[in-house]
């Protein structure tokens, strides 16, 4: 594995579920890609894979914007298998994963490069306009929520811009169904070529 400058000694102290392999893969296409433009990550949580894409993008003085309702996914809520009692406000009795994504990004020194997006896909998508360099898509598991992700973002993809999408599961007793749902809805939409697999992370190449 290749060293990541400035990726902090306790990456794997932040909440989330992605792979060292992963985090690698992210970083470096956000480093070839985000001259070009900015990237935008769907689904947060605690900033885990918004720091690989920070520290590429700040080498190129670009722009992750963090897009996440901070409410949790399906599987985050009370009770449910991925429940963090930590990231949980009783007061509101809902999930906030917002206060843990802004101290991470912080302790990061990633402040100036990421633009967190605290709201819906469709809501963050209802006036966006500015073309995408890298598009990656780790939000909600269900296919309602992966399909409006999906059809919210992949149309801002620039030309040779890179759509990543987690959690790719060939057994589904390792995971939903719904992040492979549109991963080949992309690969046989004609507009990818695809760029093959590293663990559960597709990638895709805009044409
Ligand atoms: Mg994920």
């Amino acid at each position: 594995m290749s060293m990541i400058p400035d990726l902090p000694a306790d990456i794997d102290r932040v909440k989330g579920f992605l792979a060292e392999d992963e985090g690698q893969a992210l970083y470096q296409h956000a480093l070839q890609l985000s001259a070009r433009g900015p990237v935008l990550e769907i689904g947060s949580y605690c900033g885990k894979s918004t720091i690989y894409l920070g520290l590429a993008c700040r080498r190129n003085n670009s722009t992750v914007f963090a897009l996440d309702h901070h409410r949790g996914s399906e599987e985050h809520q009370l009770g449910e298998l991925f429940h963090d009692p930590a990231l949980y406000d009783a007061d509101g009795d809902v999930m906030d994963s917002f206060r843990e994504f802004r101290g991470n990004i912080h302790r990061a020194g990633l402040d100036e490069v990421v633009v967190p997006l605290v709201a819906g896909s469709e809501a963050a998508a209802r006036h966006w306009r500015t073309p995408l360099a890298m598009v990656f898509i780790d939000g909600g598991h269900s296919l309602a929520a992966a399909l409006t992700d999906y059809r919210c973002w992949t149309g801002h993809l620039m030309r040779g811009g890179v759509l990543a999408i987690h959690d790719l599961f060939d057994d589904a007793h390792q995971g939903g169904q719904a992040p492979y749902a549109i991963y080949r809805m992309a690969r046989s939409s004609g507009l990818f070529e695809d760029l093959g697999r590293i663990n559960s992370l597709g990638l895709l190449r805009r044409l």
